[in-house]
């Protein structure tokens, strides 16, 4: 029978997590964190994660960057800032969340089951191409990564009402100067590196 050990030693975490965390997310407050559990009661999406708000910013003091980049929470996160409106401590937990979901896809280790990241990466290569978002060539592309033939065909009706009204175009659409814009990402991209 296959085992999995559960219990991590202190020389698997990673020391340095919590100052990159901090770095990329603009967030030194995070030591300051007191685990008063605020922030997981005020999440919407809190029931559906792995680990709660409270426990994510635990882990990334703690240095438990392996399972905090693997876990589904940053991608479950809707972004509604209720969690850092509210924290006592000042810390920025929805920019947290953001700058896990970008380190998680720069090394690889997001979770692949879950649309949100091909659907994140989609919407980011189209914009950063055409300076626009169209909504409907970002779902054909998420789920042409993902692999996954059923689900546009369940959601076809839905799809066709919301042309039917409008809401949805088959027209990529696209800025007219992209070279300015390809320009500006490069340049934000080399100074970041
Ligand atoms: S609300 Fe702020 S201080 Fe409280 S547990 Fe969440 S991050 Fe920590
Ligand atoms: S911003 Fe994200 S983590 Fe914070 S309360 Fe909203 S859904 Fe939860």
């Amino acid at each position: 029978m296959e085992t999995h050990r559960k219990v991590i030693f202190e020389s698997e975490l990673d020391k340095n997590f919590l100052g990159e965390v901090k770095e990329k997310s603009h967030s030194e407050e995070i030591n300051r964190c007191i685990q008063c559990g605020t922030c997981s009661s005020s999440c919407p999406m809190a029931e559906y994660m792995d680990y709660s708000p409270r426990q994510i910013i635990a882990m990334v003091k703690h240095g438990f960057k392996d399972d905090v980049l693997k876990s589904f929470t940053p991608w479950l996160c809707s972004s509604c800032y209720s969690c850092q409106v509210r924290c006592p401590s000042l810390i920025k937990i929805t920019d947290v969340m953001y700058s896990l979901k970008r380190e998680a896809v720069e090394a690889g280790v997001y979770p692949r089951k879950l649309p949100s990241p091909a659907l994140a990466q989609e919407m980011h290569k189209l914009i950063a191409r055409n300076g626009r978002n169209s909504e409907l060539w970002v779902v054909v592309n998420m789920y042409l990564r993902l692999k996954d033939f059923i689900s546009p065909l369940k959601m076809a009706g839905m799809g066709i009402d919301l042309m039917k009204t409008g809401r949805l175009g088959l027209k990529m659409e696209k800025i007219k100067n992209r070279k300015q814009l390809h320009g500006l990402i490069k340049a934000v991209t080399e100074e970041n590196k």
